[in-house]
């Protein structure tokens, strides 16, 4: 992509709204942009993160064996009458009557919609388990919207669903997500805490927050400082092998590590003191067991191996993408501007064009630009009429992690400068070592 004909609407100023700094520099890197209280656009540059974070999700759902599909956003009212929900939930959702006057509603999850897509095809054991998940967007009207993407009104979740025929079995389904999210998140470059959790409005006896360990996180967490050094679960895990998910659970639930909600002062101070961690948290993926609380009224059943009819046991598992923008933000940053890991930088190399019009630096930067891209790589190169001193600094904003600098000295001597945004590091090479080392 060239920087001249993309679309990158970079703040110089520091926005005044913003108080936490993912904020700030989503809104300077030119990632979205406010269109109502807790509602945003997404711009180019925010999206293509975004979609990078859904894509590592959806390959480690797809491992274990879930299933994409595609709910929609707008649900009837009378499902969620179904499960009794509909009065219960409150304000936090966004009611809607259509031209017939029918009740409708934005979903701020799919628990009931889910269920009854289920019960309307699945009749016997042999189809299960089963998990089907989505990356939809949701709406809940929260009281206090704030820090941009963190806590936003419109927000975008990965929502799976466990089908199984006994506890069991849906005990096995949640270990696979509890896994898979372990993975999902180390491959972020994040350490996500799973933490004993209340389950809330979902209803139900089992479930785990992860949580990112973070000044400006709203929950107030406690864990064994041990987390922090735990290595996640290797690529090759079996997700079918029920005794080694189990083990890996437990493994990583031995340790205390618990939300406010389920804090319990007597076993967190049987922790050594140097690795007590009482500290803020961000809440960035919740899974539950529940049960039959939604097969029950919904009467969704399967025959079993033995002909007679089961209620569903189910669980729900959600991971925040847009949440995780911010949540990467705010644990990989500098003075100078954002520092993504390569897994979701939004390109992987940044050209900068010193001397525009200097035609041996622009035939440089083209022929870098094209074989690179030639090879695949994502390159933002930019070739406007900056000032060099602004290139590095949008460059730096923006957190590509490897920057090419191409300028006339360097380039008389047939180098150009490879930098390393996480460091700063820089190093003189040929334009075919830059070439082979980044593609
Ligand atoms: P919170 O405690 O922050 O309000 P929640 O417990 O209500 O979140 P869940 O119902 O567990 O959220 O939803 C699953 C995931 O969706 C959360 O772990 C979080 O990553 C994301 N999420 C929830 N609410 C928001 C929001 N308002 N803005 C952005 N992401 C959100
Ligand atoms: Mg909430
Ligand atoms: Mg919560
Ligand atoms: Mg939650």
């Amino acid at each position: 992509m060239r920087l001249s004909r993309y679309f990158l609407p970079i703040l110089r100023e520091v926005p005044k709204e913003a108080d936490i700094v993912s904020h700030r520099l989503m809104l300077r890197a030119g990632m979205i942009r406010q269109e109502s209280a807790g509602i945003y656009a997404w711009l180019p540059l925010g999206l293509k993160v975004l979609n990078k974070i859904c894509n590592i999700i959806r390959e480690e759902q797809n491992r274990t064996g879930a299933v994409e599909l595609l709910m929609p956003t707008i649900q009837s009212a009378d499902l969620w009458r179904e499960s009794g929900r509909y009065d219960d939930y409150g304000k936090e959702m966004l009611r809607i009557k259509d031209r017939h006057e029918r009740d409708m509603l934005f979903g701020p999850t799919n628990e009931e919609m889910i269920t009854e897509i289920v019960r309307g095809s699945v009749k016997s054991y042999k189809s299960l388990p089963l998990n089907l998940y989505h990356i939809q967007w949701k709406f809940r009207d929260e009281v206090r919207p704030r820090f941009g993407v963190y806590r936003s009104r419109e927000f975008l979740m990965k929502d799976a669903y466990s089908f199984d025929l006994d506890a069991e079995g849906a005990r096995h389904s949640y270990n696979k997500m509890f896994v898979a999210y372990l993975r999902t998140f180390a491959r972020m470059g994040l350490k996500a805490i799973p933490m004993v959790a209340d389950t809330g409005p979902i209803g139900g006896n089992l479930s785990h927050e992860f949580i990112i360990l973070a000044s400006t996180g709203e929950s107030e967490v406690f864990c064994h400082g041990d987390y922090l050094e735990k290595a996640p679960p290797p690529a090759d895990v079996n997700f079918d092998d029920a005794a080694a998910m189990q083990a890996l659970v437990d493994d990583w639930t031995t340790l205390y590590a618990a939300t406010e909600e389920k804090h319990d002062t007597a076993a967190f101070a049987a922790i050594p003191a140097e690795r007590q961690m009482a500290a803020r948290g961000i809440e960035v993926g919740h899974i539950f067991y529940f049960g039959t609380k939604y097969s029950e009224p919904f009467n969704a059943k399967v025959l079993g191996p033995d002909g007679a009819e089961k209620l569903l046991h189910m669980g729900s598992y959600g991971i925040g993408p847009s949440r995780l923008v911010a949540a990467m933000i705010e644990a990989s940053h500098d003075e100078q501007g954002i520092i993504w890991p390569d897994a979701v930088a939004p390109f992987q190399v940044g050209i900068l064009n010193l001397k525009v019009g200097d035609s041996a630096v622009d035939a440089a930067c083209a022929d870098l630009y094209a074989k690179l891209t030639m090879a695949g790589v994502e390159v933002l190169y930019d070739d406007t009429d900056e000032r060099a001193g602004s290139k590095f600094a949008t460059a730096d904003l923006i957190g590509l992690p490897w920057q090419i600098l191409v300028g006339p000295k360097s380039l008389a001597d047939g180098k150009v400068e490879l930098k390393r945004r996480v460091d700063g590091s820089r190093e003189l090479v040929t334009p075919a070592e830059a070439f082979e080392r980044l593609k």
